[in-house]
């Protein structure tokens, strides 16, 4: 019998995400995020809101909800938090990324949410262990359609917004971000190899808080896009 390549167990399929008025598929390597980037934020979590080197934290590729599908609450925790980002796609990788041409790597925006178990990580960070498991469990990433910078440009202000149930929750202009796109993508090329699929998710505003199973979350970030999803 010839030997042929065959992987032992099935082969994981690439996660991806649509691309905004179109049949082509986003695919997606890694999920990287920020912390604490805007001010009002940083104050609510109860850090200190100056300018320090920012922080990143990973998720899984396949924890993202595509489609505006449901987001099932998590198993373990009693405190699950939504947190509504602006997510770069980077069309081109690279390490060292200078800051003047970093946009040049981006393929698109989108919009996105790095939900969160918040007890989990609370514990986590007060024993000063991984927060892993407060931040990429099943399907923690929802996140819409991408839209390519060659339509809507890079946008560098607009409304970002999350309505729970009808009411506002969290919003702010992403304008107010700490760490500006180009500086998150020199840090984080800095201290990884980027690749073309890599989405980053920015941070969130304040007004961060718990949701509940049937809650209907509704997600706005002006010249991007929007994205829905309901908690089962
Ligand atoms: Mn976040």
């Amino acid at each position: 019998m010839p030997v042929t390549s065959q992987y032992a167990v099935p082969l994981p399929l690439v996660p991806y995400l649509p691309v905004r008025n179109s049949d082509l598929r986003f695919p997606v390597h890694r999920i990287y995020c920020v912390g604490r980037n805007y001010t009002d934020h940083a104050i609510e979590m109860g850090q200190d809101p100056n300018r320090e080197t920012p922080f990143f934290f990973q998720k899984n590729a396949d924890n993202l909800v595509t489609n505006n599908g449901d987001f099932p609450y998590p198993p373990v925790s009693k405190e699950v938090h939504h947190e509504i980002e602006l997510v770069v796609a980077m069309g081109n990788g690279g390490t060292d990324i200078a800051r003047e041409n970093a946009l040049d790597h981006v393929w698109g925006y989108a919009v996105g949410l790095d939900m969160t178990r918040r007890d989990m990580q609370s514990e986590m960070k007060k024993a000063g262990r991984p927060w892993e498991i407060g931040k990429a469990f099943e399907h923690s990433a929802p996140c819409s359609d991408v839209a390519p910078a060659s339509e809507i440009g890079h946008p560098n202000e607009g409304r970002i917004q999350l309505k729970v149930n009808g009411e506002v929750r969290q919003l702010g202009n992403f304008n107010q971000l700490i760490w500006k796109i180009p500086e998150i993508i020199m840090a984080l090329s800095g201290l990884f190899e980027l690749k073309p699929g890599d989405l980053i998710m920015t941070g969130t505003p304040a007004g961060v808080g718990a949701v509940s199973r049937g809650d209907l979350l509704e997600c706005f970030i002006e010249g991007v896009g929007e994205m829905t999803t309901q908690v089962v």
